[in-house]
């Protein structure tokens, strides 16, 4: 089995005339946490948004578990069976309950029976600890509570990596700890981990790398520990000094 889990080469990517990322190159190994942070607009999102051919890119190659992303629908599927998402907005769906939403993927995409399906669900809900909501509908649960629903939806596809994309930062204050500590148990069991997000004592936390980006490009990586105590860019320092004024 190949170490490298998700391997991006030379990846170009434009919205129209924007230059959004610029010879991207990143390796993730199985078992690694990265986090990816830097300024509003750097192009965090659509790199991780990348992964999972949400966003089309001109020209490089995205290899997920020896599949090589391609157009073809089958790589898309292929791959978005093995990447799991959770976005910064939960998109769950408000007319099913917190169940339903997590059995739908499983029974659509991995064709796992009625049954299955719910026992996965309330095992990954257990795992989010939000086991007896169940039956609730999305609307019932607090921000927090529903986005670790979020997180445990995309666990019962059983994916190989989670990708997060600022997964606390439209939670109310209180409730960003309770979704940080789902984080933190599902990196301790040793799930691949890409995480955009401003969190930078998660980033101490768990970290394997800490990756910064600026202007669509990888600026800096380093461990957590070189990262924030000896910054090599002048633009991590600016960024590092205005995260931590902040927080
Ligand atoms: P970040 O996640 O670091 O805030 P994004 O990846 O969301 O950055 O965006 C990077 C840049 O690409 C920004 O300048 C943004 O305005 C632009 N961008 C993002 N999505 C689109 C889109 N769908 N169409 C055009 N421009 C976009």
């Amino acid at each position: 089995m190949e170490d490298a889990l998700i391997r991006m080469e030379n990846v170009e990517k434009w919205y129209a005339g924007f230059h959004a990322l610029k010879n991207i190159n990143l390796t993730v190994r199985r078992g690694e946490k990265i986090v990816l942070c830097g300024p509003s607009g750097s192009g965090k999102s659509t790199l991780i948004r990348c992964i999972n051919h949400l966003e089309t890119i001109k020209s490089g190659r995205i290899v997920v578990d020896g599949t090589a992303l391609t157009d073809s629908q089958k790589a898309v599927d292929t791959v978005r069976r093995e990447v799991g998402m959770v976005f910064q907005q939960f998109n769950l769906f408000p007319h099913k309950t917190v169940l339903e939403n997590c059995m739908l993927a499983p029974m659509r995409v991995r064709k796992a029976s009625k049954a299955e399906a719910e026992a996965t669900a309330r095992k990954y809900l257990e795992r989010v600890r939000i086991g007896n909501q169940a039956d609730k509908y999305p609307a019932q649960l607090s921000g927090g509570q529903q986005q670790r629903v979020a997180i445990a939806r995309a666990l019962c596809m059983e994916p190989k990596a989670m990708l997060f994309d600022e997964p606390t930062s439209a939670l109310d204050p209180e409730m960003v700890k309770e979704v940080l500590d789902t984080m933190i148990g599902l990196a301790r069991d040793g799930m691949t981990m890409i995480c955009v997000t401003h969190e930078m004592g998660f980033a101490r936390q768990v970290a394997d790398r800490v990756i910064f980006m600026a202007d669509g490009e990888i600026v800096e990586e380093n461990d957590p520990e070189t990262f924030f105590h000896n910054p090599g860019h002048a633009r991590t320092r600016a960024f590092l000094g205005e995260i931590l004024a902040h927080h």
